[in-house]
């Protein structure tokens, strides 16, 4: 049955953290939205069984999962047609909590990918939580036998972040999962009134790492305001602010990343 969900599917990325708060469903969003916006056709699915941000950042929270014959039918949302699944859309409030246990969440996961009609898709985003969990090793054993194209790790450049991410590559090569590449976020802030950009927290340490662990840096994307204000509605920062700087960061992530996966 995941042969057939998932060989329609051209691309599987996994988007991974070794902490959170560093932007990563964020991340995940943009670039679903980016590869959306130059006509490829976008699925995101939600791993966050606890933690789903997903059904805000893509503006599908009024949406509930509907069991149809050919299985799953997904959200859909309103930036450019995007495909979601997330447990998010399970629940009767946003104000529920998930309090799936380890099967449970197994089993769940296992859905996503079985169960849910993706049909032809450029590229599934799977947003994972922050850390190396259960969610993690389930999505990897369902994925194994379809050749996802690996992970994007997303980071910020503070010390906290940079000891998870050796975390997160330890994992990935324990897992046989193709490391694509480190995203470096909200580490420069951009001015919104004169485009100055400043620093926020050194880069050397993660170039460090990035030369040490032979994992090329794919982006940069600064800490956009306008960014954060869509998010928190649940608008389109690549409709309503293509020229920031920030989507034109992203834009660069799309371009990086079709160089380090299989065409
Ligand atoms: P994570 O998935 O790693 O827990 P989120 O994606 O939820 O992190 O992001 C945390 C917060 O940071 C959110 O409020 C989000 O809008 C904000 N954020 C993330 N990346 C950026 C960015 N590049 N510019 C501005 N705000 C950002």
């Amino acid at each position: 049955m995941i042969d057939i969900r998932m060989n329609p599917i051209k691309h599987k990325i996994l988007v991974m953290s070794g902490k959170g708060g560093v932007g990563k469903s964020t991340v995940a969003c943009m670039l679903a939205q980016v590869l959306a916006s130059q006509s490829c056709k976008v699925g995101v699915v939600d791993l966050d069984i606890c933690g789903p941000s997903i059904p805000k950042l893509l503006s599908v929270e009024e949406q509930v999962v509907v069991n149809t014959e050919y299985g799953w039918k997904t959200l859909l949302s309103p930036h450019n047609g995007i495909k979601v699944m997330s447990v998010g859309a399970m629940l009767k409030s946003d104000r529920d909590s998930v309090v799936f246990r380890g099967p449970r969440k197994t089993v769940l996961i296992k859905r996503f990918f079985k169960d849910t009609f993706w049909g032809k898709l450029d590229y599934l985003i799977c947003d994972t939580p922050p850390g190396t969990s259960d969610e993690h090793l389930t999505a990897i054993k369902v994925l194994k036998n379809v050749k996802p194209d690996g992970a994007i790790i997303v980071t910020t450049s503070q010390g906290v972040s940079i000891a998870t991410v050796r975390r997160e590559v330890n994992f990935c090569r324990k897992m046989g999962v193709k490391i694509l590449g480190l995203v470096v976020n909200m580490s420069t802030f951009m001015c919104p009134c004169c485009d100055e950009v400043t620093n926020l927290f050194p880069e050397d340490e993660i170039e460090k790492l990035a030369e040490e662990q032979k994992i090329p840096i794919l982006a940069r994307i600064p800490v956009d305001t306008r960014v954060t204000s869509c998010c928190e509605v649940g608008r389109n920062p690549v409709i309503e602010h293509p020229d920031s700087q920030a989507i034109k960061c992203m834009e660069q992530l799309v371009k990086s990343l079709s160089n380090v996966i299989d065409r």
